[in-house]
């Protein structure tokens, strides 16, 4: 066997202490929970810790407050996966938990600060999927995904029209939205929604949701449809808003995804969704320098607009 390349030296072996992220023991270290982040190399269990630890300051304030399932596969990907919504036993006291009123009585997963995004990863938590609610407010809409999943035979520039064209819907009502790539085949049409006294329960914004996106396919049959029947979909766009409704999740900006190349859901600017957008190249090796110099989202906190008015103006056009 050839000496190590000591650049590519997994950190795992660099030195003690080399397994401790953020204060907490990673365990396995040089298990590859990826065998090919798309450049030959695996991604171990220590690279995707510190994969969240890069990015953690970025998420927490999208996962703060909010239930949070995760997909474990504390094989890799390839193994067993689990779906997990609730709090394990003998969970790392770093993870909090909620029992959330009307639900199940088992004690939900909260994310509330960056060490749980490591206990969480430690765990062999690949992806994160918090709910869209307001923190701390369980069954009120904190923000909305419009989740644009394309029909295999459907080309991605196509998904990439159908995110500027919801964008330009959601503006002409008052709200100020956001695009991420999904780390799958679509991408996600994100709208932040304000707090306080003029927040709405999820029936009325799950009914908004539904109506933006029946009208979209109403004015353009031939590329978007609103039903979930996979036979209906050749060809088209499915404008999923199911995402909208209490206890309902997608995944969050910035979170892995369990499938081939380590692709990572990454937050865009509008100026980078346009045609030639290759979702594939944000992966986890790729992402924590290239979020560094992006300012995507960045306006965020400051374009929370009340769902009301909105309800309000679709009212009218109609
Ligand atoms: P793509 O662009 O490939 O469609 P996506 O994240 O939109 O990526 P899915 O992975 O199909 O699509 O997931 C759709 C939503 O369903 C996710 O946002 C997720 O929160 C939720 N979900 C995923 N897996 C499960 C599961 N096993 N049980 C319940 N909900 C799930
Ligand atoms: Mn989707």
């Amino acid at each position: 066997l050839a000496e190590p390349d000591p650049r590519t030296k997994p950190p795992g072996r660099a030195s003690k202490g080399a397994n401790l992220v953020m204060g907490v023991t990673i365990s396995h270290p040089d298990k590859a929970l990826w065998p090919d982040a798309a450049d030959g190399q695996p991604v171990t269990k220590l690279e995707m810790a510190r994969y969240y630890e890069a990015v953690s300051a970025w998420m927490l304030p999208h996962l703060r407050g909010r239930p949070c399932s995760i997909i474990r596969a504390p094989d890799g990907i390839g193994g067993q996966t689990f779906f997990q919504r609730h709090l394990m036993k003998g969970a790392s006291s770093l993870i909090d938990s909620v029992q959330v009123p009307g639900n199940d009585h088992e004690p939900y997963l909260v994310i509330n600060r960056p060490e749980a995004i490591i206990a969480v990863a430690q765990t062999g938590g690949v992806e994160l999927h918090p709910w869209n609610c307001l923190p701390g407010r369980y069954d009120v809409a904190g923000r909305l995904v419009f989740d644009l999943d394309p029909a295999p035979d459907v080309a991605f520039d196509a998904v990439i029209e159908a995110a500027r064209e919801m964008r330009d819907r959601l503006e002409d009502l008052g709200l100020v939205s956001f695009c991420k790539t999904t780390g799958g085949k679509g991408l996600h049409v994100v709208t932040p929604l304000a707090g306080g006294r003029s927040a709405l329960a999820w029936d009325r914004a799950k009914t908004f949701a539904r109506d933006v996106c029946a009208a979209m396919a109403a004015d353009a049959p031939d590329k978007y449809l609103i039903t979930m029947s996979k036979k209906a979909r050749a060809g088209r766009i499915f404008l999923d808003y199911l995402r909208n409704d209490a206890s309902a999740t997608a995944v969050a900006p910035l979170s892995p995804r369990a499938r081939p190349g380590a692709t990572v859901s990454m937050p865009l600017s509008w100026t980078q969704v346009k045609a030639g957008l290759d979702p594939k190249r944000f992966t986890v090796r790729t992402v924590p320098a290239l979020i560094a110099k992006s300012d995507a989202w960045e306006d965020w906190c400051d374009s929370e607009k009340p769902l009301a008015k909105a309800i309000e103006r679709l009212a009218r056009a109609g």
